[in-house]
Order: structure tokens, then C-alpha cells, then sequence
């Protein structure tokens, strides 16, 4: 797809979406002008998965978006991570969660979360199985500078958007369940789920944020 549809591609999708769920633009390995091609047809989100790329991006186009950590990010960067996003949607260990909260009381912020789900148990990703969604949940509640927001999960990578529905059906329950413990703190208010082949599927199963790279750039380089 070149360079010009973007905008297109854009308006398209935030069509078919319900109003009250966010894109974010997932943006790795793409330009500026891409990126700002994005925001011209709409998207008030970029999604970035690595910091120094994400530094480049924020540098040229600043808080005419907003910006989500995507990535896995490593504890070295939370200081920089902390400076440039306004969500951090993958969080998935205790250590992590304190760095962000150490970093976030020196910047004077308070930085939502949310926690990443590995809900297809794969060893190759990142994020918490679900029975230990808790105890993470646990220990942000008592951190005062990083706030839990939501839930994030990937899915295992299917060409069937329909496999990836189990996922994030047990996603949103561990969502509903962290809820329903009406925790002092924490406010659970995004589930983001659903790439481009399974935003669909993620929506009907609750997702009100998407996270949408190929449908809005093209096939990656
Ligand atoms: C790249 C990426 C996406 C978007 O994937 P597409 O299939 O290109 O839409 C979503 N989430 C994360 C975490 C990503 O790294």
C-alpha cells in the first residue's frame, strides 16, 4: 500500500469503529510523514514499541497525538518511557511497575497502566499469564505514582481472526473480575485488544482500545 493512503485507510477504519472505542496507530518502523499522515485522517493515538524510535517521533510531532508504549520496555528506559507517553499498556512484572512509579514521582507524574496479559501462554511473549494478573494488580494498587488503567493482551498470531477470540474473551473476564474488586486506586477503564486482522473480533469481545499498524501503513518493509 503506498504512501497516500494513509489518511484513507484512517477514516475507513475510525467508520467502522464504534465511537467509544480508541485507535491507536500502531507505528513502528514507520515515518514521520506517515505518522503525521495518520493523525491528518484522525488517529489521536501512536502506538510505539521501542523508546529511541519513539524519541524521534515525539521530537518531530510533540502532543499533537497522544502516545502508548506498546513495546516490552526494558527498566533502563522507564526514565525516558515516563517523559513522552501518557499510557505505558504493557507492564508485566513488579519490577517494572516500581521503576515506572520511581521515575513517574521524580517527573512529578502519575502514569496509567495497564497490564499486559499473555493469554495464549506463549514462552516467546511477554506480558503475565492470567492467574497472576492479581498479584500484579495487587502491587500496583499500592504504588502512588503509577495508576492501573485496564488490561492489554496480544493473542497468539493466527491468520483466523475467530482463533484469537477465545483470548480475549478470558482477557475481558480477568478485566471484569479486577473491576469488580473495586481496588482504591486503581480504575479499570481500558481493554485494549485486537491488531488488524482481530480488531473486530476485539471489539464484540469488549476492547475499547485497538491497536492497528498494517490497515493504517501498509505491509511492513
Ligand atoms: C505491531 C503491533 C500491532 C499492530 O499490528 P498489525 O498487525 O500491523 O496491525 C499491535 N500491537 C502491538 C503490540 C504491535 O507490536
Amino acid at each position: 500500500m503506498s504512501f497516500g493512503h494513509i489518511k484513507q485507510n484512517v477514516e475507513r477504519i475510525l467508520e467502522e469503529i464504534p465511537d467509544d472505542v480508541e485507535l491507536v496507530a500502531a507505528a513502528k518502523t514507520r515515518t514521520h510523514e506517515e505518522i503525521r499522515e495518520a493523525i491528518e485522517g484522525g488517529v489521536k493515538i501512536i502506538g510505539e514499541n521501542y523508546v529511541q524510535e519513539a524519541m524521534g517521533a515525539f521530537a518531530a510531532i510533540g502532543r499533537a497525538a497522544k502516545w502508548h508504549f506498546i513495546g516490552h520496555l526494558q527498566k533502563n528506559k522507564a526514565k525516558k518511557a515516563v517523559e513522552v507517553f501518557d499510557i505505558i499498556e504493557t507492564v508485566s512484572s513488579a519490577d517494572l511497575a516500581e521503576e515506572i512509579d520511581r521515575r513517574s514521582r521524580a517527573a512529578g507524574k502519575v502514569m496509567p497502566v495497564l497490564i499486559e496479559i499473555n493469554s495464549g501462554r506463549e514462552p516467546q511473549k511477554f506480558g503475565v499469564f492470567p492467574e497472576q494478573a492479581f498479584e500484579l494488580v495487587e502491587v500496583i494498587a499500592g504504588f502512588s505514582n503509577v495508576k492501573l488503567a485496564g488490561l492489554m493482551t496480544m493473542g497468539p498470531f493466527s491468520g483466523d481472526p475467530e482463533d484469537a477470540r477465545p483470548y480475549f474473551v478470558e482477557t475481558r473476564k480477568i478485566f471484569e473480575k479486577i473491576k469488580a474488586k473495586g481496588l482504591p486506586g486503581v480504575e479499570m477503564r481500558y481493554l485494549s485488544m485486537g491488531m488488524t486482522n482481530s480488531y473486530m473480533v476485539a471489539i464484540e469481545e469488549g476492547a475499547n482500545i485497538i491497536r492497528v499498524g498494517t490497515k493504517i501503513f501498509g505491509e511492513r518493509g
